[in-house]
């Protein structure tokens, strides 16, 4: 699954996945250690960003503030977490495509402002930041790094409101596109989410206190307890007080990421009333009703096909095996950019069990396909094993356009199924037949909720406007 990409380090290999750019964390719970915990919430949303990683904690009276490129367990001693104290804290974990000298980028972000200090953490992209940014500019705003984090940070500075809350709804006015935001002041977490419910976001209780998180599964690891999701347009703001809320902008045609059951999200994360792990293996189930394949076994390619290919293994009535094995202990892998070596790249990554799978015809199921760089590997890395033949089986559509909300699925003359036809696809990585899960299909496992996603990316319908970066002139400190 990996692929190289131009305007990146020569020797980073990159998934050939769509990239999820953030996971945001907060906590208030007075009396426990928040910075470990919050710690311990980033560990559990790592699948959510790998390049840097951040927690900043407030102690009632000022914020202190540890981040850096790498992975959670990189970037954290024990020492610094020792040195975070205080009764509520955000953390964020942040995918770049940016590279290690972009370390500005990481998040939170601190800032000291007339109204005292703030640190922020985003998930998500703004659909007008380089409109936002420029009137900023105008108005004598300076920046130090290109996140859109700094360009909210500065229209809540910049606020003429007296109250923090008013500068908030104002703030969620001007804005537009995709963001599930975690604030911190000196004594007060605060939650906000987009009109559209983009990217998740969502509220949990721990003994007296309160988390939010990108994922419930991280509610789990710090043993709080699921309450809600933050609902789109709405602002939590949690403090001594306790929790209050308010519905800033009425909820917008819901349009939350479809992408995160297909791939993204981890199974156990149960995100806008729907689990990941039984959405994912309802969608297998509709694809071996859809596409019913006469084969001896049914494989996954480890691990975000493995729930779609135990439900079409149940509908197709053929044995699910595990066909390929995961090496889980690669972190970020750089090699040379050579063929060899991106060959033995994908076998570091995944190995084939050659006594399950000689003689046999095979379905693999898998998630997506972006680029297509690595599906030819499996495929031929399973002939090699002698399997017979290959039907590829996948559990969303094809990706057609690319996401400007917050998901780096690459431009669009990068995507395969953008530039070739699923026959050419499937001659292309020499799988002997192809099936993508129809849309239809993928709505329809969502019951009467089938209206409230997000699939720009497999059908150009893009829920709210986007300028495209060629067309607006691609802002960039970099
Ligand atoms: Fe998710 Fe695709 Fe919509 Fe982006 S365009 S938010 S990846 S469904």
């Amino acid at each position: 699954m990996v692929s190289f990409r131009p305007g990146l380090p020569s020797n980073m290999i990159l998934p050939d996945k769509p990239r999820e750019e953030c996971g945001v964390f907060g906590i208030f719970a007075p009396g426990r250690d928040v910075a470990r915990l919050t710690y311990y919430g980033l560990y559990a949303l790592q699948h959510r960003g790998q390049e840097s990683a951040g927690i900043a904690v407030a102690n009632g009276k000022r914020l202190q503030l540890h981040k850096g490129m790498g992975l959670v367990p990189e970037v954290f001693s024990g020492d610094q977490l020792s040195y975070l104290k205080g009764d509520m804290a955000i953390g964020h974990v942040r995918y770049s495509t940016t590279g290690a000298s972009h370390a500005i980028n990481a998040q939170p972000l601190l800032f000291r402002y007339a109204g005292g200090m703030i640190a922020l953490a985003h998930n998500g992209n703004l659909t007008n930041v380089t409109e936002l940014r420029s009137q900023l500019m105008a108005g004598g705003a300076v920046f130090q790094s290109s996140t859109d984090s700094e360009v909210i940070v500065n229209i809540i500075a910049r606020s003429d409101r007296g109250d923090l809350k008013d500068a908030l709804a104002k703030c969620m006015i001007d804005i537009k596109g995709a963001y599930s935001l975690v604030i911190l002041t000196v004594d007060k977490l605060i939650a906000m989410r987009d009109p559209n419910g983009f990217r998740p976001l969502c509220l949990g209780t721990l003994d007296n206190g309160f988390v939010v998180a990108s994922e419930s599964a991280a509610l789990g690891t710090v043993g709080a307890g699921l309450l809600r999701d933050v609902q789109p347009g709405e602002i939590v703001i949690i403090g001594k007080n306790g929790l209050e809320s308010y519905q800033v902008l009425q909820p917008r045609r819901r349009s939350h990421c479809i992408f995160e059951y297909i791939y993204f999200a981890r199974p156990d994360s149960t995100i806008d009333g729907f689990n990941v792990n039984q959405m994912r293996r309802a969608m297998g189930r509709v694809l071996a009703k859809e596409y019913p394949v006469d084969a001896d076994l049914v494989i996954p390619v480890p691990d975000s096909g493995t729930a779609a290919a135990r439900g079409f293994a149940e509908v197709a009535g053929i044995p699910f095996e595990e066909g390929l094995m995961k090496n889980r202990y690669i972190g970020r892998t750089f090699i040379q950019p050579t063929q060899d070596m991106r060959d033995l790249a994908v076998r570091i990554k995944l190995s084939p069990v050659r006594e399950v799978l000689a003689g046999k015809r095979v379905v693999m199921v898998d998630d997506s396909i972006v680029r297509g760089t690595t599906s030819s590997k499996i495929v031929a890395m399973l002939r090699d094993c002698g399997v017979r033949e290959v039907h590829m089986c996948l559990s969303s559509p094809p990706i057609t356009r690319s996401c400007y909300y917050g998901i780096d699925t690459s431009n669009e003359q990068e995507l395969i199924a953008a530039q070739m036809s699923t026959e050419e696809i499937c001659r292309s990585i020499g799988a002997d037949s192809l099936h993508y899960l129809s849309l239809e299909g993928l709505l329809n496992i969502f019951g009467n909720s089938r209206d409230a996603f997000c699939t720009a990316c497999f059908d150009g319908k893009y829920p709210v406007e986007v300028v495209k970066p060629q067309e607006a002139g691609k802002y960039s400190l970099e």
